[in-house]
């Protein structure tokens, strides 16, 4: 019970929103990168692991400023436990700060993949799941996107090489990173990625990519790699208009046929039928 608890305050805790306030300050995330990043003049290194989980839990904090997180300890403590074991056997098993799972409860069908691990699902899409094995392709296909730096990568270069000139700056220095100009380029940063993962979706590419990583994820770890096939056709016979999961990730018939051609034929493991109870016991 002690570690349901624990779970259920993890992400919250994680986030640095003890208090309530999912509002995000920017001066802060400035700060910490500064603290964070290494002190170069050259502004041509890639985002470090750190500074990308900063820019992470500030997206993860402003889609919380819009959306109420579903409490429910046992829900939580299960598709963490579905992610964390779909994350062992990802490309990507540790982040910085480990990966975390939460629901969100809105019954728009949605996931969202925030740099450096926290995940987010919606009670509508955890709904529209069948099966623990279809969870788990959800997931697996948001881990994906995590490990292939999908959000991270929606940064501007150009604003990303200006943070670093004026992380390197005297001016940076003797303001303590906190200069409004600082503040800004890290706010814009943000922009860049809640608009890829919130509003305008992955490209077709980053999509087929994360599903077929997906389908190799779902394997290695037990699961039947034909789920996310069986949630995406499900997906794509409902009219889910250009909202939701059907905008941010769009079950297109390219998309499902270059699936369903990667996707190993198989019969379901006998386990399979242990795992959709448990699913069903635990379903809202
Ligand atoms: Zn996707």
């Amino acid at each position: 019970m002690r570690r349901r608890i624990l779970l259920g305050v993890c992400l919250v805790a994680a986030l640095g929103l003890v208090g309530g306030c999912a509002g995000m300050d920017y001066t802060s995330v400035a700060n910490i990168a500064l603290k964070t990043a290494p002190k170069v003049a050259a502004a041509s290194r890639p985002i470090n692991d750190s500074e990308e989980y900063y820019v992470g839990r500030a997206v993860a904090a402003r889609i919380l400023s819009a959306n109420r997180l579903y409490t429910d300890p046992q829900l939580t403590l299960y598709v963490n436990e579905v992610g964390e074991t779909v994350a062992r056997k990802s490309p990507m098993p540790n982040t910085y700060k480990g990966y975390h799972f939460a629901v969100l409860d809105t019954s728009e069908p949605n996931a969202f993949a925030c740099p450096g691990g926290i995940i987010f699902v919606t009670k509508g899409l955890v709904l529209m799941c069948g099966n623990e094995d279809e969870l788990a392709a959800v997931l697996a296909h948001e881990v994906a996107h995590v490990a292939n730096k999908d959000g991270i990568n929606s940064i501007s270069k150009a604003r990303w090489t200006e943070v670093l000139t004026t992380l390197g700056t005297e001016t940076a220095k003797q303001y303590g990173g906190a200069g409004g100009q600082l503040v800004t380029l890290f706010e814009g940063s943000i922009d860049d990625v809640f608009k890829t993962i919130v509003v305008n979706g992955y490209s077709r590419g980053a999509e087929e990519a994360a599903d077929a990583q997906a389908v190799k994820t779902l394997q290695k770890a037990g699961y039947d790699p034909a789920a996310l096939e069986a949630l995406l056709t499900k997906m794509a016979s409902k009219s889910g208009g250009a909202t939701g999961i059907y905008k941010t990730h769009p079950p297109t018939a390219d998309r499902l046929a270059k699936l369903k051609s990667e996707t190993p034929k198989g019969t379901p493991g006998k386990m399979e039928e242990v795992r959709t109870k448990r699913f069903q016991s635990i379903k809202m």
